[in-house]
Formats: C-alpha cells, structure tokens, sequence
C-alpha cells in the first residue's frame, strides 16, 4: 500500500485537532498499521501527549529550511508501529523564515518527500496549528485527506467555509488527490440536546461525508495527555477508547471503499456510456460560514 497523508485541520482552536492526531494514530497503530505522526503545531501538544519532552530543540523546522533530512528527525513513541516528529514553540518562527522563499507553500513536501516514498509508513498524520497559515497550507500541499475534527457545540460550523475553500483551492493549483474524507464530530455530550442537535445540522450540511463515529466528552481523553499516553494505554476500557477505535475502523472501511471505487475508475461505467450529466461527487461542499 502507498503512504497516505491524513491531515487534521480546523482553524478553530481546542476542537479536538490534537486528542484526534493522538488517539487516532495509536488506534491505527493497534491495527499493525506504520503510523508517523508529524506535529505541526509549535504548541506540541501531540508532542508532549505521546509521552516525549516538549522544548527539546526539535522539530520539522530544519527540514523546512532544507538543512536537515526529515528521517533523522523522526523518535519512537515506545507504542509500537507509533513514531512522531516532534514540534517545539521554535516551530512558529517557521513561517517567518520560510515566507521569503518562492516555494514557500512546499517546504514541506520537498522535506517529507523521502519519507513519503520510502513506503515505511501505511498513513503520515499531520496535527495543524489552528489557523489558516503557511504551516496549514504547506500541510494541506502534502495531504491526500482531511479529517475536520468539529466540537458539537453551538456555531460549530462558523469559519468553516474559508477552510473549505482553501481545500478546495489548494487540490486544483496542484494537489489533485487532496479530499475533505470526513467531518468528525468530537466532544459529543450525551446529556444535551444540544449535542443532538449540531449533528443535525452539520449533516444537513455534509451529508455522508459526516463520521458514523461520534467522540463523546469524555474526561479521560483529557486526562491522558498529562501522563504522556494515548487512551488506549491510559485507559483502555473507557468510552474515549472504544471511540476512537471505533473511528479508527470506520476510516480504514472508507479507505477500503474508497479503493474499490478508484479501480472502479478505469472501467466503464453505464453513467459515461449513456453520458449521465456529472456526478455530484465532483460538486464542491455546501457550507455556510
Ligand atoms: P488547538 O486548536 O489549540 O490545537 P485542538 O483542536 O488540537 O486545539 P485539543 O487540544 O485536542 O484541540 O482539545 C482541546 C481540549 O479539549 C483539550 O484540553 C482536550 O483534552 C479536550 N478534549 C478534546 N477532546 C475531548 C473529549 N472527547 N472529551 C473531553 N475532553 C476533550
Ligand atoms: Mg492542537
């Protein structure tokens, strides 16, 4: 199989980008899936949740300035098939020291390229910072897919739409593969109505591109993080656990549809023989901002 690049992106701050990246890859990794997790973010909170010091005067940063090869900056989580490069409150100088450049929306890809290809990795995660900067957008030049992490909360929608647009901008000025592959909806609190009610409307919104997997509010979720583990290890029988493994399994079932469609592709099919008006999977998302 190909390395996939799966990024989790939201400009909203505390959406749930990073229990994602975290949980998500170990979830991935249980499954015997090669998992590299790549922070991007210089608060390093993937960092610092998987267990690895924060500050260590590490990160993709040299990669970026293409002073250093991306595999060298690659650590072991100690989770097995778990490896991360981690990201440090440096990192947020990046932008400024990669804007002069021309290729300055490419740093990254030149950077993980030869990760990309060395076909060690089943999916490359990539945490984003919460905002639409050159960091998102270098990320964004690399993905094949975007998971868009929501908190069911009121206005979770708001903003959403500029993020689209740049997906959408970003696949036809050259990143052809790149896809919105979900929306997960995290932080679901089973005692509100409220809850129930956001997921109505973000799936009036994105149909079925919402998750199945709902993430509930779960405290342990928030507690991991400041033991350095993912839910898995730190409480393997809570509902946060089930959850992600869960979603871990319902992405791998998409992935395995998604192929099946792709192969699909190269036949012909009874819509381009009777030439049936396009798909309304090529149609853009409708979102309200
Ligand atoms: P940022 O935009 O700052 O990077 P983020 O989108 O990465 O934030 P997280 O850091 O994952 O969001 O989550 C924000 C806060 O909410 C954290 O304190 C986290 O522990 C908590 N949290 C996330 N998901 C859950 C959940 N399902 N249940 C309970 N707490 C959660
Ligand atoms: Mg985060």
């Amino acid at each position: 199989m190909e390395t996939k690049v799966v990024a989790l992106a939201n400009q909203k701050g505390g959406v749930g980008k990073t229990t994602t990246a975290i949980n998500f890859s170990a979830c991935l990794a249980e499954k015997r899936k090669k998992i590299l997790l790549v922070d991007l973010d210089p608060q390093a909170n993937a960092t610092s949740g998987l267990g690895l010091e924060k500050g260590f005067g590490q990160s993709i940063f040299p990669a970026l300035l293409g002073e250093a090869d991306a595999q060298s900056l690659i650590r072991e989580t100690g989770i097995k098939n778990l490896d991360i490069i981690p990201s440090e409150l440096d990192l947020a100088g990046a932008e400024i020291a990669i804007a002069r450049r021309d290729d300055y929306l490419h740093r990254l890809k030149e950077a993980m390229e030869p990760v990309i290809d060395s076909g060690r990795y089943d999916f490359i995660v990539l945490d984003c910072p919460p905002s639409l900067g050159i960091l998102f957008m270098n990320a964004l030049n690399i993905a094949d897919e975007v998971i868009i992490p929501l908190q069911c909360e009121y206005l979770a929608l708001e903003g959403l739409g500029v993020m689209v647009d740049i997906v959408n901008q970003i696949r036809d000025a050259g990143n052809p593969n790149l896809h919105i592959s979900g929306i997960l909806m995290t932080m679901y609190n089973m005692s509100t109505n409220l809850s129930q009610q956001v997921v109505q409307e973000v799936v009036k919104h994105f149909g079925d591109r919402v998750f199945e997997t709902l993430i509930p509010r779960n405290v342990r979720l928030s507690e991991a993080p400041s033991y350095g583990k993912p839910i898995i290890t730190y409480d393997r029988h809570c509902v946060g656990a089930a959850a992600y493994r869960n979603f871990a399994k319902e992405f791998i079932k998409r992935q395995k549809e998604h192929e099946i469609e792709v192969d699909a592709e190269t036949l012909p099919t009874l819509s381009q023989v009777i030439a049936v008006p396009e798909s309304s999977e090529e149609k853009s998302l409708p979102v309200s901002e």
